[in-house]
């Protein structure tokens, strides 16, 4: 094993202690690897299985409401109910025999003031989004041991860092889901398993198109106007961020390039967390 300084084109050198000559193609070690992707069917989900599918792992696609024709192999289940995750975990391993990646991304919204929101609406919130990705840890754990190299990563939010108005039940799940992040690392150290939460500011998908819909509806603004004024405010670079960007962020933590990502909140939000 030969540690060295690589040389870049000006033959400046650009990094010690990097593994001369023993550089794998960026997403060789992830062929043959089995990911589970939750919220497969949409959005980020869906870019993500799309990505680790490139990459040549078997994707298994879990979702509400599952797309056959998306990437990966479809597996149909309300996350809100902890035994379907319990299931959903079976499903990849009875199919693969094993269970390298975890992405725990499904996730909705619903705003209201915290004095009318509803409670119902708290607690499916945080079933979705902080008790399923306890409930994928706990039954993936012994899989993510075997595999030598477990990731677990969960697709939060710059509101699991920050928090807006009348978002009560996603900031909590979201800044509960960096906690749990933070324990999975600890705990899975020993057994090279890597836990990372990744804190997308607003992503185009369609859970803020709905939001700008609803939003021009109330108010009676063109979308145009809810985007600029409302949505990208908090946005130092007044942009949405690609499904695809975050997806290439999964991939590079889930990867050989990921391995020293581990209990920590991952922005990525145009630099709204600068401020
Ligand atoms: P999306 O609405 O495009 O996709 C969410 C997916 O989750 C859908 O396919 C939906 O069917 C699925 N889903 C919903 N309820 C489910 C349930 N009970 N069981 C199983 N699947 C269910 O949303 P998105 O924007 O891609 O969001 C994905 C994740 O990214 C969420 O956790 C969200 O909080 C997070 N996130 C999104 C943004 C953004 O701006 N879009 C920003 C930061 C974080």
């Amino acid at each position: 094993m030969a540690l060295g300084r690589v040389q870049d084109e000006d033959g400046l050198g650009v990094a010690t202690g990097v593994l001369t000559g023993e550089r794998s193609a960026p997403d060789a070690e992830l062929r043959g690897r089995v990911a589970l992707v939750t919220g497969a069917a949409s959005g980020i989900g869906r870019a993500a299985a799309a990505r680790l599918q490139a990459a040549g792992m078997e994707v298994v696609a879990v979702d509400i409401e599952p797309d056959e024709s998306g990437p990966g192999t479809a597996v149909r289940a309300d996350l809100t109910d902890a035994q379907a995750n319990a299931e959903a975990v079976a499903a990849a391993l009875d199919r693969f025999g094993r269970l390298d990646v975890v992405i725990a991304n499904a996730g909705v919204q619903h705003v209201a003031p915290v004095e009318d929101f509803p409670l119902a609406e708290w607690q499916r919130l945080l079933a979705l989004m902080l008790t399923s990705p306890f409930v994928l840890a706990k039954h993936s754990w012994p899989a993510l041991r075997a595999s030598g190299s477990g990731r677990f990563i969960a697709i939060a939010s710059v509101h699991g860092l920050v928090a807006s108005p009348y978002k009560a039940a996603y900031v909590a799940a979201k800044h509960g889901v960096v906690g749990l992040i933070k324990t999975l690392a600890l705990e899975g150290a020993p057994d090279g398993i890597r836990a990372v939460a990744v804190c997308p500011g607003y992503v185009r998908t369609p859970l803020v198109e709905h939001q700008i819909a609803d939003q021009a509806r109330s108010h009676d603004v063109a979308p145009e106007r809810v985007l600029e004024d409302v949505i990208l405010a908090p946005h130092a670079v007044k942009q949405l961020i690609e499904p695809d960007e975050v997806a290439e962020l999964v991939a590079f933590l889930a990867g050989r390039a990921g391995n020293a990502f581990t209990g920590v909140a991952v922005p990525m939000d145009h630099g709204w967390t600068a401020r």
